[in-house]
């Protein structure tokens, strides 16, 4: 493990975050979480675009080019010595006497863990993650991938309470994604995720699974769909950089259908992808 704050790198158990930080006084930042596969990070470009966008949507500048974060992020990389790792990175709004309204100038800051990737463990894999359902409490611009995950840490823990695996938001009868990651089903041959509005956090799983589902030319549709057509579906699974595409086996103690032709196909194209990219690269 290594730690990155603000121009140096850290262990990631010393004590640098200044009490006056935006993050740490208001979750006044973004972050990102990157997937590395056998040493080489996967789908680094769409997490730094969304990485600006989410900067550019809370009117708050990077603290250096895109590059130079690209870069220490594979410094940190390589200091670790992981291969299977997890990069999270987050910027902030910088330090400041605390008020509500954006310090000016801000000097936004940059921080960064290395860490062994959690993995679902090949059992779950194999027989699903049982979820529960909360309702959807968060604000109306769930697309910004922002440091407030109050509601998010709360749904979770609900889920561990419960035995579950992951908590799915719905809003009066709408699935709008789970707590940490997105959510399809499969209703006759037609895969079915949430459209990519203010109401989810744009995954770039999500994106990769799509993307996958038009090269196997499985019918797609980006619309809503409801609690019942959830507990309907012949396949369910969620999607995130953690768990890549994982199977739902039952939602509040119910058991779906199970089915998982599409889940399969799909996610052995996706393993393919995370080696395919380091060939290529
Ligand atoms: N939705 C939410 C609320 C999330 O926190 C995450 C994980 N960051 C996702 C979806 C999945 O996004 P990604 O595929 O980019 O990891």
């Amino acid at each position: 493990e290594i730690a990155y704050y603000h121009d140096r790198f850290v262990d990631v158990d010393e004590r640098v975050i200044p009490i006056q930080e935006r993050g740490h006084q208001f979750g006044d930042g973004i972050y990102e979480v990157i997937r590395v596969y056998d040493g080489e990070p996967f789908t680094m470009k769409e997490h730094m675009e969304r990485l600006e966008k989410s900067a550019e949507a809370i009117g708050m500048g990077l603290p250096y080019s895109r590059e130079k974060i690209e870069a220490l992020a594979l410094e940190a990389l390589e200091r670790s010595g992981i291969q299977e790792a997890e990069i999270y990175m987050q910027i902030t709004r910088g330090i400041h006497l605390r008020q509500h309204h954006y310090p000016d100038p801000s000097e936004p800051v940059l921080s960064m863990v290395v860490k062994e990737a959690r993995k679902l463990t090949p059992e779950k894999r194999a027989a699903g993650v049982p979820v529960i359902t909360t309702e959807e409490i968060r604000w109306k611009m769930c697309w910004i991938k922002s440091l407030n995950l109050l509601p998010n840490v709360m749904a979770k823990q609900k889920a561990m309470e419960a035995g579950a695996h992951e908590a799915v938001f719905v809003d009066q009868g709408t699935v709008t994604e789970g707590s940490s990651s997105n959510l399809f089903i499969v209703k006759d041959g037609t895969l079915l995720t949430h459209p990519a509005t203010n109401a989810i956090l744009h995954g770039i799983t999500r994106r990769v699974i799509l993307d996958i589902a038009e090269e196997l030319g499985i019918p797609v549709e980006e619309r809503t769909f409801t609690l019942d057509e959830l507990l309907e579906a012949d396949e369910a699974f969620l999607s995130s950089t953690t768990m890549e595409a994982a199977s739902i086996s039952a939602v509040d103690g119910r058991p779906l259908k199970g089915g998982r032709t599409l889940l399969d196909r799909i996610h052995a194209r996706f393993v393919e992808r995370t080696k395919k990219e380091k060939v290529d690269s």
